[in-house]
């Protein structure tokens, strides 16, 4: 569905990303995985438009995005899970959840039935049926984190971008958070996940790619990637 081709990033003189490529499926989870700093963060922004790539291919269904607005390739069906949360905090669960069914409406929509009940189907499905008519600072971390599922899935993107998806959650909820992404894959969505730990993924994901300082070092099955001399080295960090 979506390939990345010579993904390149810099900012200043920096190079976030560096010359990265790879394809994701549909119907597949895709890890992108590196220690803090590797740039991670930086291409899924690029992927998503959130960041200009500075040079390379973001070819989705045949066509080059890159350089696309945000929104522009949000339409096409991406939906994106931030690393870190920035919900509406004045709105409630739900009514957060019925501006990602329609980004570019009105607060007037509040009011629009037929919304709040698809909202509500997708409150429920991430487990925050219980929580819905709630504002976000009165919600602890993890159902924050389920809002941010939601608000990704909302729109029935074909390709779904989650980033650091784990941080700071109990084992139990690492648990629930991974079925749900599974069932984000199942229905065939392209799912890429990115952690800076291959371990906590190896499980979830269907292909792996490690880089460090911007650059892949190496892509394949989780096991495989695992076992590469220079993943150990540089960030397995002898764990
Ligand atoms: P983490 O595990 O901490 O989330 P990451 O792999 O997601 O790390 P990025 O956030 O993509 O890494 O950052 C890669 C590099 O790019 C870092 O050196 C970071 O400081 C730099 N960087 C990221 N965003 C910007 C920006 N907007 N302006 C300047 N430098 C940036
Ligand atoms: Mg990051």
């Amino acid at each position: 569905v979506l390939e990345a081709r010579g993904l390149t990033k810099k900012f200043g003189g920096l190079t976030a990303v560096k010359n990265l490529s790879f394809e994701l499926h549909a119907g597949e989870i895709f890890g992108l995985i590196g220690p803090n700093g590797s740039g991670k963060s930086t291409a899924m922004k690029s992927l998503m438009g959130i960041e200009r790539p500075t040079s390379g291919e973001v070819v989705f269904e045949g066509e080059n995005i890159a350089g696309l607005p945000a929104h522009k390739i949000a339409r096409k069906g991406f939906g994106m899970v931030f690393q870190h949360s920035r919900p509406l905090n004045r709105q409630t669960v739900l009514e957060n959840i019925m501006v990602a069914l329609l980004p570019d409406s009105l607060l007037a929509l509040f009011h629009d039935k037929a919304l709040a009940e698809r909202a509500e189907a997708i409150a429920e499905r991430v487990g925050l049926g219980a929580v819905m008519r709630r504002k976000p600072p009165t919600l602890p971390f993890a159902d924050l984190r389920r809002l941010e599922l939601a608000k990704a899935i909302a729109r029935d993107p074909k390709v779904v971008l989650v980033d650091e998806p784990f941080a700071g959650l109990t084992l139990t909820e690492v648990g629930v958070f991974s079925d749900l992404i599974a069932s984000f894959r199942d229905e065939g969505r392209a799912v890429l996940l990115v952690d800076h730990n291959v371990k906590s993924v190896a499980a979830l994901v269907d292909r792996v790619l490690a880089m460090y300082l911007g650059e892949e070092i190496c892509t394949g099955a989780a096991a495989d990637v695992m076992k590469n001399e220079t993943v150990r080295r540089v960030y397995l960090g002898g764990k």
